[in-house]
């Protein structure tokens, strides 16, 4: 480390070597001693040794000097280097000239000339001590200084995050009292100027509690002040004005202690509402703005773990709507769509609070019944149900009948968890279907394995038609007055590799909903005009051939073309051809059926009202359709005997076909006693296993031959 240096300045040379020696002898250890004969060699020297940076604590002086005196000397000195301590020498005193330099170069001391050696050691020792005292604390203002500048600095910086930060924010001290609350706080609590005026903090807390709907338990969490442990906490607040918003709270420690806690507020109403949408989104179905099945799971795992617990009783219903993919198909999707919010509008009437309905997919509704006291509750709501359908719907001009078919599952019987209980309703619901549909069914554990069976049924009826598999049987239907087998109504059956020969109910809603009834349909046509024809060139004349038609064919525009090209290729007159048709079919398209019947009835084939009695059974639509025969339904007939009330509706029936010059036939007529029964009541068309079951064309042949 480079010397410190001390200065003396005098023109007497031998004042200037004895002040050198005498402070070379004390100081020489520590200090250079350096001397100048002059004020300019002086400023000189001092600059040379400011350029090697060694320090010069002390400058002492002479007075008068030639040109440049002592106190102009030092005042320079000061305005140079403000650092030295200055001594100045005089020979007498100059009054005027200390105070000049006093004020001007802060001067230090003077020393007269001649002066005592003692003197000068402890005035110089006393002036570098204090120099070193002076720089000491010089270097301890600078760190203070920067100090200061950094916490303004950081402080400075606070502030502007404290202010520019997105969320509200509120300062607490451990006493509860409000320190500092910033802009964003203002704004985010509506605090009114007039509050902001007091900079009262607690009056603006006050103010926002206010509008909170549960101020207290926030308020006693703001007043909670446990010092050891109050850890960071999170909460959405309610408003009154139905807003959310979301706090935190920080604590704040200094030295171990808690100071306090920050608590920050942001408005999140609107991100709220958003997810709420998506909520609301991910659980609905857009088109009918019911519930879909992600949130009738999730409704269905809620009652189950109560009806767990208090082994409550409860129901689902499987609703799908019969043959709605032949809406679509003829009256377009949009129709199609409309009509689902119709429906939904009834089945809603249906409910009752707590029930939850949900659009499960396409024309398929869940129905869940939380509160049942027993499984006949749940039949009681099917029921209201499908009475709900009843009435038509007019979409856009359009006059549609739909019917539903619902299947049925109670927990717990048919099933202890959810995917069981749909699965279930699911498979009861097929069961209603292939009972005929418009109806409903409750499940039965037998129900499962047919439902499997079905599925594949539907999978291998594909290739029933291409494998031949499909046969036509045969039964007649007589008039009794003659005892002359007047028709034949063809009947499909399907020749199963596996299952063996299955029945009509079993495939024909299958081949209804999947649109296989349309090759099917249009292959029995053919088939049984063609088999009409042979009878009559065997000289089986006269005989008229029934085929049923179904829903699905009675919507095609093209039906009468398939007709006269079935009859056509057959060679068999329209006449020779009756077709049956049910009410709840002809009642879909009114327009369009009455459009197809009339132009086949003109071209002189018979049309049969079948089943007449188990649909809507209304007379003005029967007006409307050219209509030649009814044929009662077999339920009037079974019963006959023990039902006085079959035989007012047989007579009904038949007082009405006189009427509008109708055919009457009566089906399922199985005991010779039904048969004279209907006889009285003028009923002399029939058809059922008494006379005859259904036939292969063989066997049909025979009997028609030996009639004969
Ligand atoms: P449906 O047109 O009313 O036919 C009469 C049904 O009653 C036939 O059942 C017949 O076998 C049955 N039957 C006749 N006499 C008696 C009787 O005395 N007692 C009882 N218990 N039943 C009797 P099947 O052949 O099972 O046909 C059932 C239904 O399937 C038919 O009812 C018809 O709606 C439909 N179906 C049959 N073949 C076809 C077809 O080729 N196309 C269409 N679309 N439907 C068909
Ligand atoms: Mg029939
Ligand atoms: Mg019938």
């Amino acid at each position: 480390m480079s010397k410190l240096a001390i200065i003396c300045v005098d023109d007497d040379e031998f004042v200037l070597n004895s002040l050198g020696e005498q402070l070379t002898r004390s100081f020489g250890q520590d200090y250079v001693i350096e001397m100048a004969s002059s004020g300019e060699d002086a400023l000189a020297l001092i600059a040379e040794l400011e350029t090697k940076g060694i320090d010069i604590p002390l400058v002492i002086s002479d007075q008068i000097m030639p040109r440049m005196k002592g106190d102009q000397l030092l005042t320079q000195i000061h305005a140079l280097y403000p650092k030295p301590l200055k001594i100045m020498l005089t020979g007498q005193v100059d009054p005027d000239a200390i105070v000049n330099v006093v004020n001007a170069a802060k001067l230090y001391r003077y020393i007269t000339k001649p002066w005592d050696e003692t003197d000068l050691i402890l005035t110089v020792k006393e002036a570098l001590r204090r120099y070193t005292q002076e720089q000491h604390l010089a270097v301890q203002n600078h760190a203070l200084r920067q100090m200061n500048e950094e916490l303004e600095k950081s402080l400075a910086l606070l502030k502007a995050t404290f202010e520019s930060t997105a969320d509200g924010i509120l300062v607490i001290d451990t006493n509860g009292k409000v320190g500092n609350f910033n802009q964003k706080f203002v704004e985010l609590w509506n605090i009114p100027d007039s509050i902001i005026g007091l900079k009262d903090g607690d009056r603006a807390l006050a103010f926002a509690l206010d509008q909170l709907t549960n101020p207290d338990s926030f308020l006693s969490k703001i007043r909670e002040m446990d010092t050891q442990s109050t850890p960071a906490s999170y909460e959405l607040l309610e408003l009154k004005n139905s807003k959310t918003i979301e706090c935190y709270s920080q604590p704040q420690w200094f030295e171990g202690k808690s100071v306090g806690k920050v608590w920050s507020f942001r408005d999140i109403t609107e991100r709220k509402q958003a997810e709420e949408y998506v909520r609301h989104q991910a659980r609905h179905d857009f088109l009918t703005g019911l519930s879909n099945r992600v949130q009738f799971n999730e409704r269905l795992s809620e009652v189950l773990a109560i009806a767990d617990q208090k082994e409550n009783l409860f129901a689902i219903l499987f609703i799908d709507l019969d043959r709605f993919k032949l809406v679509n198909d003829t009256l377009g999707h949009a129709i199609g769509d409309l009509l689902l919010q119709l429906v939904v509008e009834r089945l809603t009437t249906c409910l009752r609070g707590g029930d939850l309905i949900a659009r499960w997919g396409g024309d398929e509704f869940t129905l869940l019944l939380p509160k049942i006291s027993c499984a006949e509750d749940a039949s009681m709501v099917a029921q209201r149900i499908l009475n709900s359908l009843n009435p038509g719907f007019n979409v856009e001009g359009h006059h549609i009948h739909i019917t539903s078919s619902i299947g049925i599952a109670v927990y717990p019987q048919d099933g202890q968890d959810a995917e069981t209980l749909v699965k279930n309703a699911d498979a009861a619901l097929y069961r209603a279907k292939e009972g005929g549909r418009n109806d409903f069914q409750r499940y039965m554990v037998t129900i499962n394995s047919q439902a499997r069976e079905l599925l594949a049924l539907e999978n291998s009826l594909h290739q029933a038609l291409e494998r031949q598999e499909l046969i036509v049987y045969y039964q007649p239907q007589i008039n009794t007055v003659t005892g002359e087998i007047v028709q034949m109504e063809a009947l499909v059956r399907w020749q199963h590799p596996e299952l063996g020969l299955l029945a009509p109910r079993i495939f024909i809603p299958l081949a209804e909903e999947n649109g296989l009834i349309l090759n099917i349909g249009e292959w029995v046509l053919q088939t049984a005009c063609a088999q009409n024809k042979a009878w009559q060139s065997m000289g089986l004349s006269n005989l008229c051939v029934g085929v049923n038609l179904a829903a699905r064919q009675l919507q095609q525009p093209n039906l009468p073309q398939k007709v006269a090209d079935a009859l056509a290729q057959t060679g068999l007159e329209a006449h020779f051809l009756e077709l049956e048709i049910t009410e709840t079919a002809a009642l879909q398209n009114v327009e369009l059926t009455k459009e197809s019947l009339t132009e086949l009835h003109q071209m002189g084939v018979q049309i049969a009202m079948d089943d007449f009695g188990t649909g809507y059974s209304s007379l003005s639509y029967l007006r409307q359709f050219p209509f030649n025969t009814l044929k009662i339904d077999q339920s009037f007939i079974r019963d006959l005997l023990a039902n006085p009330k079959d035989i007012e509706i047989v007579i009904a029936i038949v007082a009405l076909g006189q009427g509008l010059k109708l055919k009457v036939v009566a089906e399922g007529v199985e005991t010779e006693s039904i048969r004279d029964r209907l006889i009285d009541l003028k009923c002399e068309l029939m058809q059922g296993y008494f006379f005859g079951r259904p036939l292969p064309a063989e066997d049909a042949t025979r009997l028609l031959m030996g009639q004969n």
